[in-house]
């Protein structure tokens, strides 16, 4: 059986991902319109009542739009922590009880074949978590919306062959660029976005574990632009001795469009 993923959307504008495989259907996150999402699912040939649930990371607008409009829709269990559902209760209206999943970061749980990980990141949201997803030797991880380089949740990216890493922003166009103060100071803070300097750094470490297919995503619309990243990313990689063209396959997620629907190769690591 193989383990597949697709960023359906990625950005500070909205963010879903398929995570599948043939007895295990999720999206992590569905920070967009339902339509669009039912929409993308359909152009990688997945229905929406097909899926098993929606596992979201935490309670940012950008994260959980759709999150129970789907859920009531088709039926469909949310798994969050205990911290995310308290931030997102309000936001996503009446969720049938059988449908509420509390979820732990660092204890994990099945989902048909799919051996689910979630793991606490240092971001402003009251009990966020990135994902890991194994089957067999496969193993695909999702890290974004995270404030900094930390070995507590980068050792779980670590064993993955497939990650999906944050490059939110470029420092200094964030710097130079629109947004208020205090909003500036949060990105910034180590409990905001990774860089593309820092995403470079943990791309090397992941590089350097093994991991051979790097998807960069979240992606701020204002601070950043997908040339950007992987150049900087591909720069810091370069510093460490790392041939992004040799080593790993990088590319860059989509904002608003499917990035492509990968299978996740344990040959890659
Ligand atoms: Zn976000
Ligand atoms: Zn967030």
């Amino acid at each position: 059986m193989e383990l597949y993923y697709a960023p359906l959307f990625s950005g500070s504008s909205g963010n879903c991902v398929f995570v599948g495989c043939e007895n295990a259907r999720l999206i992590v996150d569905a920070g967009v319109s339902g339509a669009r999402i039912c929409k993308s699912l359909s152009d990688i040939g997945v229905r929406a009542d097909e899926l098993n649930g929606i596992l979201v990371t935490h309670e940012h607008a950008d994260h959980i739009q759709s999150v129970g409009i789907l859920s009531r829709k088709y039926d469909l269990p949310i798994y969050a922590t205990s911290g995310t559902w308290m931030g997102m209760e309000k936001k996503i209206g009446h969720v049938e009880s059988k449908n509420i999943r509390l979820i732990d970061p660092e204890r994990e749980f099945s989902i048909g074949n799919i051996t689910v990980l979630p793991f606490s990141t240092p971001h402003d949201a009251l009990d966020p978590v990135g994902y890991s997803f194994q089957l067999g030797v496969s193993c695909f991880a999702l890290a974004t919306d995270i404030g900094c380089v930390k070995e507590s949740w980068l050792k779980y990216a670590l064993e993955a062959d497939s990650v999906l890493l944050e490059a939110n922003y470029d420092p200094d166009m964030l710097r130079a660029g629109p947004y208020p103060y205090d909003l500036k100071k949060r990105i910034l803070s180590r409990k905001g976005h990774l860089s593309n300097d820092d995403s470079g750094l943990a791309a090397a470490k992941l590089i350097g574990s093994g991991t051979k297919h790097i998807i960069l995503g979240h992606l701020s619309k204002e601070n950043n632009f997908p040339e950007l990243a992987l150049r900087s990313v591909e720069g810091i990689l370069y510093s460490e001795g790392i041939d992004a063209n040799a080593d790993v396959e990088i590319e860059v997620a989509k904002r608003d469009a499917i990035t492509g629907l990968f299978q996740v190769r344990s040959g890659w690591k």
